[in-house]
């Protein structure tokens, strides 16, 4: 257990996994997992912005949330279904019911490529000024994913998994790394208190300097270790400089694994993501040589206790003000979530296992109390 040692808060993981499993056997995989590690608490961040397809995703948070009362959820924004308010109000008015519902965040996806492709415009466009602000003025935690790894821009060097999920840029219709990142400085300039954490070390591993003049540039703003595997490979380059990186910015970094995969089942779900979390707690902990994603060893970084516990903990109790999770309101939580539904009932381009798990939600919502029996390990 790491509990007894490292206390741990995995502070990005999903809820995916609707090809191969129930609602109640989704919402479950990441549960189980800190229960056989003895994680502290997890928080699920939401895909709501990763497409039409995705609009069940903020429905699947909130109910682990009320499955889970002592886990954290982040909701996403709505841009999509028939009835989503693309308006500066709208966002606003999106963001205050999420908070009211019970959400403890917010999840930024659509600054993935794919989903930017989607959005009418970026979040430099007035129509998210009253929610940056809004974010900002009430330091609400939000955590951002931006960009991907770079060869994902390169035909000949995006990896089998990048073009087989889609996430190879190369043919030009994609906006480019660095515009996504010209976008998300002028954000932070107009919003520099933001209370705002990068997914996976924005995608900057691959230029440690670069990375630390965002940190040293824009201070109130944290980074995760989630992997990308290219990260820890370049972390394995130049060991002793990411050593003193990670030691120097201890405050700054937070620990999160992605745990919760679409294309895998409940029970390797749950082995996975176990291994995912031990692999990665040896690489930090020790200077021991661990297996990595694509069979080769990488050697541990062996950081100090200090840094180890504000990676594995305190810096997202930091974001969260050291606040307990959000209690939820399932009347608002269900308005909304029949508010989606019926902008997504008749509408042919939502695949039917979308429609149904909100409807499954619901159903279990309704039941006015989840039957906790039902989702224990
Ligand atoms: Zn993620």
């Amino acid at each position: 257990m790491f509990g007894n040692t490292h206390p741990m808060i995995d502070s990005h993981v999903h809820i995916r996994g609707c090809k191969y499993n129930s609602v109640k056997d989704m919402i479950r995989i990441n549960h189980e997992i800190r229960c056989k590690l003895g994680l502290d608490s997890v928080c699920v961040a939401s895909l709501q912005a990763g497409g039409l397809n995705s609009v069940e995703q903020n429905a699947l948070c909130i109910l682990f949330k009320m499955t889970y009362p002592d886990c954290y959820a982040y909701a996403g924004l709505d841009h999509y279904y028939c009835g989503a308010d693309r308006t500066a109000e709208g966002y606003l008015l999106q963001v205050k019911t999420f908070m009211e519902m019970g959400f403890d965040g917010i999840k930024f996806i659509e600054y993935k490529p794919t989903c930017y492709k989607l959005l009418e415009a970026g979040f430099t466009d007035e129509r998210f000024a009253l929610c940056f602000s809004y974010l900002e003025e009430n330091r609400i935690p939000v955590l951002w994913h931006v960009a991907d790894p770079e060869q994902n821009w390169d035909a000949a060097k995006c990896s089998i998994e990048a073009v087989e999920n889609g996430w190879c840029y190369a043919d030009g219709t994609f906006a480019k790394k660095e515009e996504l990142y010209a976008e998300v400085e002028s954000v932070l300039k107009r919003f520099p208190n933001l209370n705002i954490v990068f997914a996976h070390l924005y995608y900057l591993s691959a230029d440690i300097d670069r990375l630390e003049r965002f940190l040293v540039h824009y201070p109130n703003v944290r980074i995760d270790v989630t992997p990308g595997p290219s990260m820890y490979y370049n972390f394995n380059r130049d060991r002793s400089r990411w050593q003193e990186f990670f030691i120097k910015y201890k405050k700054r970094i937070l620990f999160g694994t992605d745990n919760g995969w679409d294309d895998i089942s409940y029970a390797q779900n749950v082995v996975e993501g176990c291994s995912q979390i031990i692999m990665m707690d040896g690489f930090f902990t020790t200077d021991q040589p661990v297996l990595a994603w694509d069979g080769t060893m990488i050697q541990g970084l062996a950081l100090p206790d200090e840094t180890i516990c504000c990676l594995y903990k305190s810096n997202f109790m930091d974001m969260q003000y050291g606040k307990a999770p959000k209690k939820v309101n399932s009347m608002i939580a269900t308005e909304y979530i029949q508010s989606v539904l019926s902008g997504v009932i008749n509408d042919q381009t939502v695949c039917v296992e979308t429609k149904e798990q909100l409807i499954q939600v619901l159903g279990l919502l309704q039941d006015n109390e989840v039957e906790r029996r039902d989702f224990e390990v």
